[in-house]
């Protein structure tokens, strides 16, 4: 919980998050951590109080609603496995807890509230784990279980039917499982820029990986290579995405942001810095601000260093928040 007061304005960038998504946690040191969430909401407690930003903790989702994206028997074997006390589901690398289920609902009900603040005009970050781009409709992979941010994309279709959706991905890991879930999907436009698929997980996300049938088209996978500068990961970002809008109107931008190609990140596969990611962030904004109103989400997918994500997060919050401000 945050002990600072922000006052709530509706026009303010709004931040969500869930102290639930704290109590999902390893029996040994695992890189998927709480204290990645926690040094974060500390460290936004140095946040001005006259920064244009509100925090909230809106409520938890319930598994059913889960379903917008994820198959019910999918649903119903991770409750029984969780309910079994098993420590792992489906993959070594997903370990789970008495308190996993509640942390993933919290994480969802977040995504909710931010897709729901989106469709009223606004935009936002969800600050929340476990993350979720590596989830499938029935898989479970990557530290991710339930994935936030196709589930806030079809939140947002629940209330705007039909809605286009770009969702773009700045993890240095391909989301496999966003890419999977929409590329036959021609609504929905998914762009990635991520390390060599030949080198690092999940070993997809070849540039060739365009999407399928009616979404032929609609993905763009762009890989880079080991040690890739943050300079180079940036002109990547804007090239791409500058070619992407020409052809793909889009009504809301979400964002899976992932910090793990920061250079001290301990995955240490680029060498993304703070300054980039940063221009980054602004260069999203300004690009939602011209094509969908400013109408864009930010969700925390990876980024394992605790004093990256601890500086450039509250950093990236105060960004937008001045952004935000500028424009209202
Ligand atoms: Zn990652």
């Amino acid at each position: 919980m945050l002990t600072k007061k922000f006052p709530y304005k509706e026009d303010y960038f709004q931040v969500f998050y869930h102290m639930d998504c704290l109590e999902h946690q390893a029996f040994v040191d695992h890189p998927e951590r709480p204290q990645r969430l926690a040094y974060v909401l500390k460290a936004c407690e140095e946040i001005n109080q006259s920064c244009s930003v509100s925090f909230q903790q809106a409520p938890a989702a319930k598994l059913r609603d889960l379903s917008l994206v994820h198959s019910k028997d999918y649903l119903r074997s991770f409750e029984s496995c969780v309910l079994s006390g098993k420590s792992q589901f489906m993959s070594v690398d997903n370990y789970i807890c008495d308190a996993t289920i509640e942390a993933i609902l919290a994480a969802v009900g977040q995504s909710f509230a931010l897709a729901e603040s989106l469709c009223a005009g606004r935009s936002g970050f969800a600050l929340i784990r476990p993350p979720g781009h590596h989830a499938g409709k029935a898989k479970a992979e990557g530290f991710c279980f339930a994935n936030n941010v196709a589930l806030a994309a079809e939140k947002i279709r629940e209330e705007v039917s039909g809605a286009k959706i770009l969702i773009v991905d700045f993890d240095v890991h391909h989301g496999n499982g966003t890419d999977a879930l929409y590329h036959e999907d021609p609504n929905t436009f998914y762009f990635s820029l991520h390390g060599n698929p030949e080198h690092i997980y999940p070993h997809s996300g070849y540039e060739d990986e365009r999407g399928q049938g009616e979404g032929l088209g609609s993905v763009s996978n762009k890989p880079l290579p080991n040690g890739c500068s943050g300079t180079e990961w940036f002109a990547c970002l804007q090239r791409n995405l500058s070619e992407i809008c020409e052809n793909f109107a889009f009504d809301y931008l979400l964002v899976s942001a992932g910090y793990d190609a920061h250079k001290d990140d301990p995955f240490s596969i680029m060498k993304v810095e703070d300054a980039d990611y940063l221009r980054a962030t602004e260069y999203l904004y300004k690009l939602a601000e011209q094509h969908c109103d400013g109408k864009i989400g930010f969700f925390l997918e990876g980024g394992y260093s605790l004093e990256v994500l601890s500086r450039l997060i509250p950093g990236s919050i105060e960004l937008l928040a001045d952004l935000t401000s500028q424009q209202a």
